[in-house]
């Protein structure tokens, strides 16, 4: 992390609401946390391009944004190149569940590495700031507690979450790796653990497992003994640290822990839930998965000096809200085991006034095999195409030719759950 010049503020004076609009893509926007930047990223005013390939995003996390003028969905696998005008990135395109990341593992290392070189040539051509969101499993199963960020790691190279460790850890070399040759201004944030509304109630996560076994009565299924420890965020205050983090001036890079400093066991976050949903589920023991961290808790010491962040609310807090969204996907029927969406039931044509940005997608890089495809929704029109290159413009997405929160709140502090 360079050091700032004395008084320099790292988190220019205001929020992004209160400077000039901008054009800010997020890939995984329609993911969980994606969905949630979306919002927040529109709420202050901003223009944003949602791309997402549906692997894992639901199509449910965005689709109330369709309306908006100021919001555009890009359909798009980040593993091919891509060429948009935009402000900033944020590169949150990845499977980050376990059940999920390990069900193609090389598709995935595939989508944190090129996905990552991808924005960053995005970037690099653009001369705009590009933010990674990287992930406390560079970590590994540490063996520094809490996690400070010039702890190197211990991950397996070699194990089943390698495709998502090692990926992740490729990416940030990566993003320093741009910086340093070329110049492209970075950020690289480590995201702790984050739950919240939004969050698909099967992806296989702790926090939804849980919340979904108990408000439906069925065993809760802890993994081991229920000793290993994580620190949950919330991913409103999530959301709050990325932005911020976006915010600073050129000489912060990172990396920079995100996450809630609370740490609980496993068991100790079962208690929970089923005090909170009031639940009699009981309890069964299901074997350790491989290389499955014993410990994880986020030293925030950095965040809160560089970006005056620490997160608000509390286990309880989140879980409840959590427990909220749930409930109403239950009630309506919402939740079955995940399928990945492929492609999208329903299209907005773009109407056919120039919008004077373009996206322009070269075929695929693994040979032209898999064709890339962009569907484009939103008030948008796109230029015309260039050779050997599809690129959305009005008219229906697959015609041939056509190509086709804000909390704030630092100060609070935290709770106890
Ligand atoms: N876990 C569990 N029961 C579950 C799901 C997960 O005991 O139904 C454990 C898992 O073994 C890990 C922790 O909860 O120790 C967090 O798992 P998660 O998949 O949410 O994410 P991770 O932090 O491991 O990436």
């Amino acid at each position: 992390m360079p050091s700032l010049p004395p008084g320099q503020n790292p988190v220019p004076d205001g929020r992004q609401s209160r400077k000039a609009p901008e054009r800010i893509l997020i890939t995984g926007g329609a993911g969980f946390i994606g969905s949630h930047l979306c919002r927040r990223l529109l709420g202050d005013g901003h223009e944003v391009l949602c791309l997402d390939n549906f692997s894992t995003g639901e199509r449910g996390n965005i689709e109330e944004l369709l309306s908006n003028r100021s919001f555009h969905l890009i359909e798009h696998d980040i593993i091919h190149p891509l060429r948009l005008e935009v402000d900033r990135i944020y590169n949150l395109a990845c499977p980050a569940s376990p059940v999920h990341y390990q069900r193609d593992p090389v598709r995935t290392t595939k989508v944190s590495v090129l996905g990552a070189i991808n924005v960053l040539e995005l970037a690099r051509e653009l001369k705009v700031p590009v933010l990674q969101a990287s992930t406390s499993e560079v970590y590994g199963d540490p063996s520094v507690h809490p996690q400070v960020e010039s702890y190197w790691g211990n991950v397996n190279p070699i194990g089943r979450r390698a495709c998502y460790d090692e990926g992740k850890r490729c990416a940030e070399a990566l993003f320093f790796d741009y910086h340093r040759q070329y110049g492209v201004q970075i950020k690289v944030c480590r995201l702790f653990n984050t739950y919240g509304p939004r969050m698909h109630p099967q992806d296989g996560r702790v926090v939804s497992n849980f919340l979904v076994q108990a408000m439906r009565g069925q065993p809760i299924t802890i993994y081991g003994r229920g000793v290993q420890t994580r620190s949950f965020c919330y991913v409103d205050d999530m959301v709050e640290g990325l932005v911020r983090m976006m915010q600073t001036d050129p000489p912060v890079v990172g990396p920079v822990n995100l996450g809630n400093p609370q740490e609980f066991t496993i068991f100790e976050l079962v208690n929970v839930i089923l005090e909170l949903t009031g639940s009699s589920s009981r309890i069964v023991f299901h074997p350790l998965p491989e290389d499955d961290p014993k410990q994880r808790r986020p030293d925030i010491a950095l965040a809160q000096q560089l970006l005056g962040w620490h997160p608000c609310i509390s286990l309880r807090e989140g879980l409840e809200k959590t427990a909220a969204y749930f409930e109403q996907r239950l009630r309506h029927g919402a939740v079955h085991g995940f399928r990945p969406e492929r492609g999208l039931q329903t299209a907005r044509v773009p109407p056919s006034t120039d919008s004077g940005f373009q996206t322009t997608v070269p075929n695929s890089i693994e040979g032209g095999k898999d064709e890339t495809r962009i569907h484009i929704f939103g008030d948008s029109d796109f230029g015309p195409c260039h050779d050997g290159v599809r690129k959305a413009r009005g008219g229906a997405p697959d015609s041939p030719g056509a190509c086709g929160a804000a909390s704030g709140c630092a100060g609070a502090g935290n709770r106890a759950p």
